[in-house]
């Protein structure tokens, strides 16, 4: 099959299509013809050698496609070949992927490949983040980082039609800030013109937001401790503005009361996956078979040009997902 592998750590420059072997389903998965899949910021780490282990000569990247079932594996019950599908893998940039079977997702009816492979990833993290460990209640305001991010438009979206939330993003551009308001969100703060602190504090009154997404990690850090609530919450999903932040006052964290906790999506169980996905299936997916939740999608490219949808998300040029697509 064909695939784009890295060969060595480094630039978008080590991305090369290849000829592999194709991947065969083993007991409990699916084999999957990918017609599409997306670019994830953990596949720049990963081509930078800093999220894999380049062991001996290629690494395989992408975390998520969209597909045609081309095999099941021994035990498989609940899919069959020709069903189309999406989901998290490993080794993703490919024309075949396999995926445990009980994290395939099925596509709805509506949706094209291409729009399916820009939800796994983004939409399963932001409704684990917002409603399993942000525990993001009704009418509850959330401050979502990163709005125009492929995580920050799925979170938009998730906080208005699911928990009714108010929604406040920040975002480095007016037009980013203008499309995250069209996509529902309440205030949209241009973080390169003003403090996003002060913004949420004039907004929430002086009483700060119940929950916050955060991407940006360090720099964020002592301003998220003070845009805050009462008993508020903070999710670090990433570290895009420095992994090391500066000494906080502890008393801070006590007299809010506040609670702060780190995920990370890929390396969690079979188990988790599988039951997040199924969640996701449940509760969500309807939403997007009637329209009132939909993928947002920035850019598609062939697979052979993916080292161009790294450079684009790279430059922070992306608003929602970058997704490349494979033709028969
Ligand atoms: P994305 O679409 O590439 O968007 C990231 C955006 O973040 C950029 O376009 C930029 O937008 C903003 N940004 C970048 N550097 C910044 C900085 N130093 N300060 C402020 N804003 C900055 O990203 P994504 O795929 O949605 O992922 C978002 C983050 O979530 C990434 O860090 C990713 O690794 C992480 N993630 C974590 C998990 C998990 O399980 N923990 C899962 C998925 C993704 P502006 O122009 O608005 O600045």
């Amino acid at each position: 099959m064909k695939a784009v592998v890295v060969e060595k750590p480094g630039g978008p420059e080590m991305l090369k299509l290849v000829d592999i072997p194709a991947p065969i389903a083993g007991d409990e998965e699916i084999l999957i013809r990918v017609q599409a899949g997306a670019i994830n910021r953990m596949d720049i780490l990963g081509r930078r050698g800093g999220a894999s282990d380049f062991k001996k000569t290629t690494a395989l990247l992408g975390v998520e496609v969209a597909g045609i079932v081309e095999q099941v594996g021994q035990g498989v019950t609940s899919w069959k070949r020709g069903d189309k599908v999406m989901g998290l893998v490993t080794g993703g940039y490919a024309e075949y992927a396999v995926m445990p079977a009980n994290r395939a997702m099925p596509i709805p009816e509506e949706l094209s490949f291409v729009e399916a492979a820009a939800i796994p990833e983004v939409f399963l993290t932001a409704y684990q983040t917002l409603f399993w460990i942000g525990k993001l209640q009704k009418k509850e305001t959330v401050l979502i980082h990163a709005g125009a991010s492929g995580v920050g438009t799925a979170a938009i979206q998730l906080a208005k039609k699911v928990a009714k939330a108010t929604v406040i993003v920040t975002t480095g551009s007016d037009d980013k800030a203008a499309f995250c308001k069209e996509l529902g969100a309440d205030y949209a703060i241009n973080y390169k013109k003003t403090s996003f602190e002060d913004e949420v504090a004039s907004i929430t009154n002086g009483q700060g937001v119940n929950l916050i997404l955060d991407f940006i990690g360090a720099s964020y850090w002592k301003r998220n401790i003070a845009s805050a609530s009462i008993d508020g919450r903070i999710v670090l999903i990433g570290i895009l503005g420095g992994r090391e932040a500066e000494p906080i006052d502890l008393m801070m964290l006590m007299g809010k009361r506040l609670q702060v906790t780190g995920t990370l999506l890929t390396p969690r169980s079979d188990e988790y996956k599988a039951q997040l996905s199924k969640e996701l299936s449940t509760h969500i997916l309807p939403l997007f078979s009637n329209g009132e939740i939909k993928p947002i999608i920035d850019r598609i490219y062939p697979l052979e040009e993916i080292a161009q949808a790294h450079i684009r998300m790279e430059d922070n040029q992306n608003v929602g997902k970058l997704v490349f697509r494979i033709d028969d």
